[in-house]
């Protein structure tokens, strides 16, 4: 333990919670260090035009991440690229092991580790990954140049995926396990109007299609949520869009949980089940998941921790 690198305070995650954690907590004098994880800036830094952000009417969402970084770290905070692979919380100091060897100790954490894509857990998924399956359509799309390709989800995500496919693809499905979206109606009215969208209701993906040799997609196979009647869509590129899970595994059976591994928090703070353990952003967040609110809940972690600290003395 002796050539671990202690901190008063700990930032796991670089996304709009664990940047914002870092510009409060470094003002309150507290020196932090944020370790970035296997993607630095997050979930904004796979998408497009944010055009939610106050201030921007729209903005790049890598650009708006890459100015959030250099804020905290002008600001003060020691920018870390690694992953944390463990987590301590049993006793205090707290113990992070990082990828690359290195072990940190920490008088308090901010979790903020943010959420991951879900996938639909079929066979075929898992088969195609990287042959023609993706959930990341700002990092892949390009791949479908005056193809067609098939997009499953009905949230704000696989909406915005739909429309910015169309930027290469000859045509878009997209499916959608219900008869209505929970996208926002402003993107739902965008999708409706776009002449190379179709949108097939009440199908679910029963299996991707594709060949051996060489590995890639042919199609997708759909059923009818109620008659279960199926059909196959031809295509060259299936992407999900089935919403995120939370990044929780560090602390699973460490912190108290809710909605299915979510991390739960005080309400009205950011204060989790073990002292000196704060959470932020889609970590613990199953209702908003938006950027200014996982921003806010940063902010209010820093200022969670800058208040423990003081009274530890
Ligand atoms: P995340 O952005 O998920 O970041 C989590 C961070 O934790 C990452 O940096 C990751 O590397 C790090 N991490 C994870 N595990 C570890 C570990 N073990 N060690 C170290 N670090 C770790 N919201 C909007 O408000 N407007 C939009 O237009 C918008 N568009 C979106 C488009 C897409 C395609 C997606 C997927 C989401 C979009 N969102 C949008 C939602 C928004 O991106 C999230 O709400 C927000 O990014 C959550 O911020 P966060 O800081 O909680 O976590
Ligand atoms: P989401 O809102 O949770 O939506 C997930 C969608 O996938 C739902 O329509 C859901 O269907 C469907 N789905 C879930 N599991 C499925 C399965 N196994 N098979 C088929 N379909 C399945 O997730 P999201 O769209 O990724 O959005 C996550 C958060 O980020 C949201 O809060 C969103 O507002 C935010 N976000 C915001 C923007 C923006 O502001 N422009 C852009 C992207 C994301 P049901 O509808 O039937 O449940």
């Amino acid at each position: 333990m002796s050539d671990a690198t202690h901190t008063r305070l700990l930032i796991i995650g670089s996304g709009p919670a664990g940047y914002t954690a870092g510009i409060y907590a470094a003002r309150a004098m507290l020196e932090p260090i944020l370790v970035q994880g296997i993607q630095p800036g997050g979930q904004l830094t796979i998408t497009t035009d944010v055009e939610n952000w106050p201030g921007d009417t729209s903005v790049m969402g890598p650009d708006l991440m890459l100015r959030m970084e250099a804020h905290a770290k002008e600001m003060g905070t020691t920018i870390i690229t690694d992953v944390i692979t463990a987590l301590d919380l049993s006793k205090r100091p707290f113990t992070a092991q990082s990828d690359s060897g290195t072990v940190y100790t920490a008088d308090a954490v901010v979790l903020a580790t943010g959420a991951q894509a879900r996938w639909l857990g079929l066979p075929s998924e898992e088969k195609f990954k990287g042959f023609g399956v993706s959930a990341c359509a700002t990092c892949d799309g390009f791949f479908y140049r005056g193809k067609e390709i098939v997009v499953v989800g009905g949230g704000n995500t696989a909406v915005e995926e739909a429309l910015f496919l169309t930027n290469f693809a000859s045509k878009v499905t997209l499916v959608h396990r219900r008869d209505s979206l929970r996208a926002e109606k402003i993107m739902q009215d965008r999708l409706f109007k776009h002449p190379k969208i179709e949108v097939i209701w009440d199908h679910e993906v029963a299996e991707i299609q594709g060949t051996e040799m060489p590995l890639g997609v042919t199609g997708v196979t759909l059923r009818h949520v109620t008659t279960g009647t199926e059909q196959t869509v031809p295509c060259d590129g299936f992407f999900v869009a089935i919403g995120h899970a939370p990044a929780s595994e560090l602390v699973r059976d460490q912190l108290k949980l809710h909605s299915g591994n979510y991390v739960w928090v005080e309400p009205g703070s950011t204060r989790t089940s073990i002292e000196g353990v704060f959470a932020a952003g889609d970590l613990t967040d199953d209702k908003y998941r938006q950027a200014v609110t996982s921003a806010g809940m940063g902010c209010m972690a820093a200022l969670d921790a800058e208040h423990w600290l003081a009274a530890q003395g």
